[in-house]
């Protein structure tokens, strides 16, 4: 599946938010949305714009998507199982969000970003219930086990990563970090996803 490769900082003063996409220097002073909170361009400075009702959905909902790191149309692909589903539509897609490979392993504290762990999922260091996967979309479900494989030459970078920052406990997943495994307990309710976004705004939008 296609991904974005461009300028990630811009992203971020795009949606002026910080998306928290490179890891380490987004706590920093290094941060771009800290130094130039501006759109990137060269009228951002400028520009005042008022802010129309599909203004603002429309930038909540490219705030959710460039956060997971997806395109539209894979975007668009998740929303649509979401509505199918049963439940809040808007909880359901953030639940499902969650729920993929990446951000499990990003939410376990195994890689520094998003895009560390696409690459290591893509690179086949990833096994789930002892079954290569390498798939980042790919969702897991209550009781599955997410493993680095013993074999992967990234077990020391995993380990000095997790010696050296300790990562936030998350009440879904049990992280056991001698053995670099993670094990889903239960799927994630929408009060487990801290990110600051409003799903509404997404279920507004593409039901226009
Ligand atoms: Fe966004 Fe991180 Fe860049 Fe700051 S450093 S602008 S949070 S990607």
């Amino acid at each position: 599946m296609a991904r974005y490769t461009g300028p990630r900082c811009k992203t971020c003063r795009r949606e002026g938010v910080k998306l928290f996409l490179k890891g380490q220097r987004c706590y920093s002073n290094k941060c771009a949305v800290e130094r130039r909170p501006t759109p990137p361009g060269m009228h951002g400075r400028g520009r005042r714009r008022r802010q129309t009702p599909y203004g603002t959905q429309l930038r909540e909902k490219q705030r959710i998507r460039r956060s997971y790191g997806m395109l539209e149309r894979q975007f668009f692909n998740f929303y649509t199982k979401a509505e199918q589903a049963k439940g809040i539509t808007g909880h359901t897609l953030l639940i499902m969000l969650d729920t993929r490979l990446d951000s499990v392993l990003q939410r376990a504290g195994f890689v520094a970003t998003r895009a560390q762990a696409r690459q290591y999922i893509r690179h086949g260091h990833l096994a789930v219930n002892g079954h290569k996967v390498d798939i980042p979309s790919y969702r897991v479900k209550a009781e599955d086990t997410v493993s680095i494989r013993e074999t992967s030459s990234v077990v020391p970078q995993v380990k000095f990563r997790l010696e050296r920052l300790q990562p936030q406990p998350v009440d879904w997943l049990a992280v056991d970090q001698a053995k670099l495994e993670v094990k889903v307990t239960r799927l994630p309710n929408r009060e487990d996803i801290t990110l600051p976004f409003n799903e509404q705004f997404v279920v507004e939008l593409y039901s226009r």
